[in-house]
């Protein structure tokens, strides 16, 4: 005989829930995605919350209160599992994520009031079975599209969900071959899982919690580190952008290449466009130059907005004496795309400052020496290209 109380177990699954609901409700976020899904989980929180109708039931009505009690959570479950699928980005047609989880519960109140105690016991081990199962397949097939990419946390699900699958598989098996009698607490599970299932129940919403706080932590973490390496206004490279892609991009570098160069680019005259036409225009040259800067590059090279009317291209090398001709280029194409905007057409120039990386040496000191050159090139007059030799 167990010595764990099967009640207390699902009096502290109801407690659970109401913290778990606590917690839920702390989660501030503007992604519609994990938006939806808190909006789920706060539902499920809620009906799994009537676990705390054992503490408040006399024991001769336990049976009858029960059983919508059992009702309500099997709705609770199913919506946490919906909940998983959105967090996933798997979406499930409203119609369909309310279907299944009403269903759910309606089919077990509804089965409480008409089939005998074995079928009644069965039906809610198979279909709080149903629910795990799907979850963990839901889970795995996540998983397994791209493993290396997912987060801890979904690891966590879904070896959460394999236990609660293998438990209330067993579960469906004994209650099928066992003659009863029947407890109204409808755990009918061999001796040696009824404390481990009763302290699973108990533990679900919590261990959800924490689950789901992980994950979306991860998730918003991993959101803001994207969004620390863009540029806001242009939607390229940032500069600390260009710092993590660019030592990505040198260590993929083969032995025998020839290297990168480093072009600083800078808008002409920029601050007379922004006094002439307003700071919103200026805005728009910005994007503009952007545009026709990566329209003009190739595949491989990176841009980013090093800072105000300053950018940076990171060239892995295909000849010796490709860095000028490119630096050339972009020069002309920038001088030849006036930007279009509601004021009328504005010319634009760029200069441009080419140096070399050495690979021994960091990264800063070309993109300074590249400053240099830049400097020579407003120095000489603007609207050009000063490149430094390529180190023999
Ligand atoms: P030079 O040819 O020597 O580069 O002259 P310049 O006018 O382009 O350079 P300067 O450094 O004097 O001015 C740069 C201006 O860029 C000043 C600043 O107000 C403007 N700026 C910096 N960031 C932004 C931005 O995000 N939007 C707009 N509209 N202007 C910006
Ligand atoms: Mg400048
Ligand atoms: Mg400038």
């Amino acid at each position: 005989m167990s010595v764990i109380d099967v009640y207390t177990c699902y009096a502290l699954a109801g407690a659970g829930s109401l913290i778990g609901l606590g917690l839920i409700l702390l989660v501030r976020t503007e992604h519609p995605r994990i938006r939806r899904a808190l909006l789920l989980y706060r539902a499920a929180f809620l009906c799994l919350s009537a676990f705390l109708v054992v503490l408040v039931t006399p024991p001769e009505h336990m049976r009858e209160v029960w059983r919508h009690g059992v009702g309500v959570c099997a709705t609770g479950v199913t919506l946490l599992a919906w909940g998983f699928r959105e967090l996933n980005g798997e979406r499930t047609p409203l119609s369909v994520g309310l279907l299944i989880s009403i269903g759910s519960g309606c089919l077990l109140w509804f089965g409480g009031g008409v089939l005998s105690p074995a079928n009644y016991q069965i039906l809610v081990a198979a279909v709080l079975a149903g629910i795990a199962v799907g979850t963990l397949l839901d889970q795995g097939r996540v998983l397994l599209r791209s493993p290396e990419s997912r987060l801890s946390g979904e690891w966590a699900l879904l070896f959460t969900a394999l236990l609660f699958s293998l438990d209330w598989l067993v579960i469906v098996v004994h209650s099928w071959d066992h003659p009863g009698p029947y407890p109204p607490l409808l755990l009918l599970a061999p001796e040696w899982l009824t404390g481990p299932s009763a302290m699973g129940i108990a533990l679900l919403p919590l261990s959800v919690a924490s689950i789901v706080f992980a994950i979306i932590n991860e998730r918003l973490y991993q959101q803001l580190h994207q969004r620390s390496l863009s540029d806001d206004l242009t939607g390229i490279l940032s500069r600390r952008g260009l710092r993590e892609h660019g030592q990505r991009l040198l260590s993929s570098q083969p032995a025998e290449s020839l290297g990168v160069a480093l072009l600083m680019i800078d808008i002409d005259h920029f601050k007379s466009i922004n006094d002439r036409h307003g700071h919103m225009i200026g805005d728009e040259v910005l994007r503009h130059v952007t545009q026709v800067l990566s329209d003009h590059l190739r595949d491989g090279a990176l841009l980013a907005r090093y800072g105000g009317e300053e950018f940076t291209v990171m060239l892995p090398l295909q000849a010796a004496e490709d860095a000028q001709v490119v630096a050339e280029r972009l020069r002309q194409v920038v001088e030849a795309h006036p930007c279009q905007t509601g004021t009328g057409m504005i010319s634009v120039t760029i200069s441009v400052g080419v140096a070399f990386h050495h690979p021994t040496r960091p990264l800063e000191e070309a993109l300074s020496r590249a400053d240099a050159r830049l400097y020579e090139a407003k120095q000489s007059g603007r609207n050009r290209v000063s490149c430094e030799r390529l180190p023999a």
